[in-house]
């Protein structure tokens, strides 16, 4: 099969649909792959990398959209991209087609085969191609958190994990998902002490036993929040109520129980966000006050490390790549039940009911 790797064209990302490892896989089992020019420069991968792993490179994202039976991508394709997709072609990205009808409409008129990496579904209902950028998200959470603390930053001035003579700083993480899992892991290695909320019982046992004896773990409820927030340096929101709207854990009244310069890092922003004062802001505009406290709600936290999240990325779709390559999309679905969920659009319909539901579209 002929495979086409393009530049990524959304504003602001850098990262890539494969590396050069993901490229040598497939030239090894016989594919054919076109990178398009400085496609990887980005995320740390230059053309010759891609070359010696067997790949040809394209100048142009035409030249790549127009050779390629398959296209693997990040983000999903923007307007400029609309009318390089072709008939019958496969497109294998992140879609989030709930949220974007004239995206929606387009990829229905190209007549493309569209497989969105956040439907890819195990049967144990995990999502294989949303858990390596959570598993980004949630250190990059605890990362931030300590670094805005600063007072230089607008912070309170604490040192995260403190020095002997003097305590660490308290991250409360909001939410023992995946997400959460890793801010928690990461904002204990920095020695900070940590309180992780679920309102799972079984995910905060599995919690216990796995997380660092500087990580302790409490039932999630209004009251739990009110009585820390007064100790708290660092919250970390990474609460999700799948196929819903975060709820608001935090509202605006309870900002007063903080200390002013602690900080919130909302990584449910996608989701609406979890504090009632959270709107999204970019890598270029990270973060803003409300009441004395500083806010952190980038929607894409990855996007920050494109190097280690392509590498994630890579590591989770290259066997449903392979896949697709060497069988064809409809072998390769009929044969693999989690490829299969990612089926969003084929032939011009919508073939994924929550998506169909939201735009009143026949599925
Ligand atoms: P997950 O499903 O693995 O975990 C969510 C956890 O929240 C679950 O354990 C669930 O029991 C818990 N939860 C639900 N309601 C709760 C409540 N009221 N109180 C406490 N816990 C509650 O999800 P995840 O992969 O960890 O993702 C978390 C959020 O982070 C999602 O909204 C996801 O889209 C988002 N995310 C954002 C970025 C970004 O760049 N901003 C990147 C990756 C993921």
């Amino acid at each position: 099969m002929r495979i086409g790797i393009p530049k990524e064209m959304k504003d602001s990302e850098s990262r890539v649909g494969m590396t050069p490892a993901g490229v040598a896989e497939l030239t090894k089992r016989g594919h054919e792959v076109y990178v398009q020019h400085t496609a990887g420069e980005n995320s740390g991968f230059a053309d010759g990398e891609y070359e010696a792993a067997g790949a040809l490179i394209l100048p142009s994202i035409q030249q790549v959209y127009e050779t390629a039976d398959m296209v693997v991508k990040v983000k999903e394709p923007v307007e400029p991209e609309y009318s390089l997709v072709r008939q019958g072609q496969v497109v294998f990205t992140y879609f989030h087609f709930a949220c974007d009808r004239p995206l929606t409409d387009a990829m229905m008129n190209s007549g493309a085969v569209c497989i969105a990496y956040e439907t890819v579904q195990k049967d144990d209902r995990s999502l294989p191609l949303l858990i390596p950028m959570s598993e980004v998200a949630g250190r990059m959470a605890a990362l931030n958190g300590a670094y805005y603390l600063q007072k230089t930053k607008g912070g309170s001035g604490k040192l995260i994990g403190g020095v002997p003579g003097v305590l660490p700083a308290k991250v409360l993480v909001l939410g023992g998902g995946t997400v959460g899992e890793a801010a928690a892991r990461m904002a204990a290695g920095m020695g900070a002490e940590v309180t992780i909320t679920d309102i799972s019982l079984p995910r905060l046992r599995q919690l216990g036993m796995e997380l660092p004896v500087n990580v302790h773990t409490l039932y999630s409820s209004e009251y739990t929040i009110r009585k820390l927030l007064p100790e708290t340096d660092v919250v970390i929101g990474s609460v999700l109520v799948p196929g819903d709207k975060a709820p608001h854990l935090i509202n605006r009244e309870m900002l007063k129980l903080l200390q002013r310069g602690s900080v919130l890092v909302d990584v449910a922003i996608d989701q609406g966000g979890c504090f009632e004062t959270s709107h999204p802001t970019t890598h270029s505009h990270p973060i803003y006050e409300v009441d004395g406290i500083v806010h952190y709600c980038v929607a894409n936290i990855p996007g920050a490390v494109p190097n280690t999240s392509t590498m994630a990325l890579t590591n989770a779709t290259l066997r449903y790549v392979v896949a697709l390559a060497d069988k064809g999309w409809r072998q390769a679905c009929k044969d693999a039940a989690a490829l299969h969920r990612g089926l969003n659009i084929v032939d011009g319909k919508v073939t994924f009911k929550a998506v169909a539901d939201v735009f009143g579209l026949p599925y």
